[in-house]
């Protein structure tokens, strides 16, 4: 095993302060992001726990050895939506029975996410459970929880937790059960003894997916996803629980009040990390604003991940994210220039400790990219990638959009230029126009001045494109 070094400190939710990080297992560090519901493409706010959390898991195999770390994320793929999807379908007359259109729905999902954020340079965590490959585990969890008296079923299938019966209820987002009914998008229900009950299990129809039970035909809660994959894959006691913070209350704290209601008290994560919001432009992202977009959106109007990763690592996971384009172009620029300095060298043995210092005091990326600004003005080639590459960036698998081709564009420039002067005589633009057309369809970005002509290639220049004309 490596040494732990530098000394690792994270901002743990559970006790709101920073402290050192200590594994259970030096041998074996655990850790556990909730993952995406697949029925559609990932926004560019799901992408931000995915990238923050890939540098937390990078840093932890560097000081801990790349096979000392256990990384989970699951996908949910129990969910109405995903029906809702595999019934429009079928309604339009798609092959298949319903449960085959649920499950061509699901993996074209999860194809699309791996895809999108293998572009954003995020490694495959060693395990991805999907929810309907651990049912079993989740209804063994569910009867524990009923014969020690903290969940009931209403006699309709329906499974509830109790949650007056778990007295630190709460305690993770630091409200009071109070507090949450007030504030509440609480369901009040008839089968529910108390308003703060949440659903371990429901019914399911005839023609929706649905697993057989104690309680009859039927399917999971979201929350008891995450208590009974983590507990499979890592143990009823591990080190790190991270996501959104717009999941600490309530997916976290049920399945806080699961987990340790079927396994102890002192079980379940021992550090809680939570990354803030991201914003577009200064403002919140919606479909009724008009700002909302996938991932697969931004890579397709030829941002480079490597430019999105950028970017987010530009704020501190704790802070809200800021979205713009200025930082993306900038992003770019930077990008460019550090891919420039670090051409055809080899990386320094390790990355530079001002840079593993920033990391390790909870997860400071923008203190890390601070100090890589300044390695690139020392001219430190050796040092900026190697600590690039810690963090994921300046990687070659990322680095496609910022090869220049070695391809002479004088001679297109040329011809744009001649077809100009012959437009100034004859008044007919309409050739200049056409060359220029073609060159931005190629990905060219094209600057004209009485000086003359600069063809500059972009993220998305492809010379095929240039042939014929
Ligand atoms: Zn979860």
């Amino acid at each position: 095993m490596t040494t732990p070094n530098p000394v690792i400190k994270l901002h743990n939710t559970k006790t709101r302060k920073k402290s050192e990080f200590t594994p259970i297992d030096a041998n074996n560090v655990r850790m556990y992001l909730c993952g995406p519901t697949v029925y559609d493409r990932a926004h560019l706010g799901n992408a931000r726990p995915v990238v923050v959390f890939d540098v937390l898991y990078r840093l932890l195999r560097h000081c801990y050895g790349a096979d000392h770390v256990t990384y989970v994320r699951n996908f949910t793929d129990v969910d109405d939506k995903i029906n809702a999807t595999a019934l429009a379908r079928k309604a339009a007359g798609a092959a298949g029975t319903l449960e085959e259109l649920v499950a061509e729905r699901t993996e074209e999902t999860i194809g699309w996410y791996l895809s999108d954020m293998g572009k954003l340079g995020a490694l495959e965590p060693g395990h991805m459970p999907r929810a309907t490959q651990y049912i079993r585990q989740m209804v063994t969890m569910i009867q524990n929880l009923i014969a020690k008296g903290h969940a009931y079923a209403d006699g309709a299938g329906h499974v509830l937790f109790s949650v007056k019966s778990y007295e630190n209820y709460g305690q993770l987002s630091g409200r009071s059960v109070d507090d949450m009914i007030a504030g509440a998008r609480v369901e009040v229900a008839d089968n529910k003894r108390d308003p703060m009950d949440f659903v371990l299990w429901k019914p399911s129809t005839e023609e929706l997916p649905g697993w057989d039970s104690p309680w009859g035909r039927g399917r999971p809660g979201w929350h008891i996803e995450c208590s009974a994959m983590s507990q499979e894959l890592l143990g009823a006691t591990f080190d790190i629980h991270a996501g959104g913070n717009d999941l600490m209350f309530p997916h976290h704290e049920n399945e806080i009040a699961q987990s340790c209601c079927a396994n102890g008290d002192d079980s379940f994560a021992r550090y809680w990390l939570h990354n803030e919001m991201l914003q577009v432009e200064g403002k919140k992202m919606s479909k009724s604003l008009g700002n909302f977009f996938t991932v697969h959106d931004l890579l397709d109007q030829g941002i480079p991940g490597e430019v999105i990763r950028f970017v987010f690592l530009q704020t501190h996971y704790r802070k809200p994210m800021d979205w713009t384009e200025k930082k993306a172009k900038e992003a770019e620029a930077t990008l460019r220039k550090w891919r420039a300095l670090t051409a055809g060298i080899e990386p320094a043995a390790n990355a530079a400790a001002a840079v593993l210092d920033a990391l390790a005091d909870d997860l400071n990326t923008a203190g890390a990219i601070a100090e890589m600004h300044k390695l690139a003005a020392a001219g430190d080639g050796p040092g900026l990638l190697a600590s690039a590459q810690l963090m994921g960036l300046l990687s070659e698998a990322l680095g496609d959009w910022a090869a220049t081709p070695d391809l002479d564009l004088s001679a297109y420039a040329t011809q744009l230029l001649d077809a100009r002067e012959t437009a100034m005589q004859s008044k007919d633009f309409s050739q200049v126009d056409r060359l220029k057309a073609a060159f931005v369809a190629a990905g060219l970005e094209v600057r004209m001045s009485k000086a003359g002509v600069e063809l500059v290639p972009g993220p998305r220049f492809d010379p095929a494109k240039l042939e014929g004309l």
